[in-house]
């Protein structure tokens, strides 16, 4: 990770956008929860994407999940993403990069959305869902085989840009890849006027997960998410960066709240 100096022309606005939730259970969020020795309790699980923009660049992370897939697996939509977008005055024709931090249902729906959009991802997790493995039950129920499709058309019609760790898709945005959750997760690094902004999307799903070291239900490399945490734990010790946990309803109160048809729905980051 190199952080390096903020400029003045490559600093982003940034927006953690709620645009879904549900309520589950800690021990339907964590691994093996029974071994902590804590009783399962209610917890709820908001659903973000990110926004990062600035005089030359619109820029999301993630796109969302499509509401019909949502609904089909008892998640409820708060607002549909390009809804959330226009409200930011955003339509999709003006989203210039989208980064991908992993292939799942609630990361990559609505990406048929955004045609023109240049799609960056980690060349191994486009290889893991596109291969032998990604189709396998543990592994398929988080992801939707026909925006896996959709991913396939991208790299072979659009063409798609791939990266590994430490790559910069756009000045002033730096991946970096964890793996563990699935295997090409990424963490996406923006620069703000502020600092940096640390997405970890689902390398990170609760600060709870990153506090306690309580790793997520869903994981390809146990090892990986353990040396993943040991990774963020690291690039937050610089005073000038700030973690976004990628499913945290703490996001909504952490930072600063957007007002009018956004409250609710979107946060500030730096
Ligand atoms: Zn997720």
């Amino acid at each position: 990770v190199t952080g390096g100096a903020l400029t003045g022309s490559s600093a982003y606005e940034v927006y953690a956008v709620r645009y879904g939730t549900r309520s589950t259970h800690r021990d339907d969020v964590y691994l093996n929860y029974e071994i902590y020795g804590e009783p399962d309790q209610p917890i709820e699980m908001d659903y973000f994407f990110w926004l990062a923009r600035n005089a030359d660049r619109t820029i999301l992370i993630d796109s969302g999940f499509a509401p019909t897939v949502g609904a089909r697996r008892g998640r409820t939509t708060l607002c549909e993403p390009t809804e959330a977008l226009r409200r930011f005055g955003v339509e999709p024709r003006n989203v210039s990069q989208i980064v991908v931090t992993h292939g799942h249902y609630d990361h990559i729906g609505n990406l048929a959305r955004f045609p023109d959009a240049e799609i960056v991802i980690s060349r191994r997790e486009y290889d893991f869902w596109t291969g032998p493995y990604g189709s396998r039950a543990q592994f398929a129920t988080s992801a939707e085989a026909d925006e896996i499709d959709h991913l396939r058309r991208v790299a072979e019609r659009q063409g798609m840009t791939f990266v590994a760790e430490g790559a910069q898709p756009s000045p002033g945005i730096e991946v970096i890849e964890v793996g563990g959750h699935t295997p090409g997760q990424l963490v996406v690094l923006v620069d703000t006027e502020a600092g940096q902004a640390v997405l970890a999307s689902d390398a990170v799903h609760y600060y709870e997960e990153f506090e306690r070291d309580w790793p997520f239900t869903f994981v390809a490399d146990l090892e990986a998410m353990y040396r993943g945490f040991d990774t963020l734990r690291d690039i937050v010790s610089d005073d000038g960066r700030v973690l976004v946990a990628g499913h945290d309803p703490d996001v909504m109160r952490r930072f600063t709240a957007c007002g009018d048809d956004l409250a609710g729905i979107a946060v500030r980051i730096g």
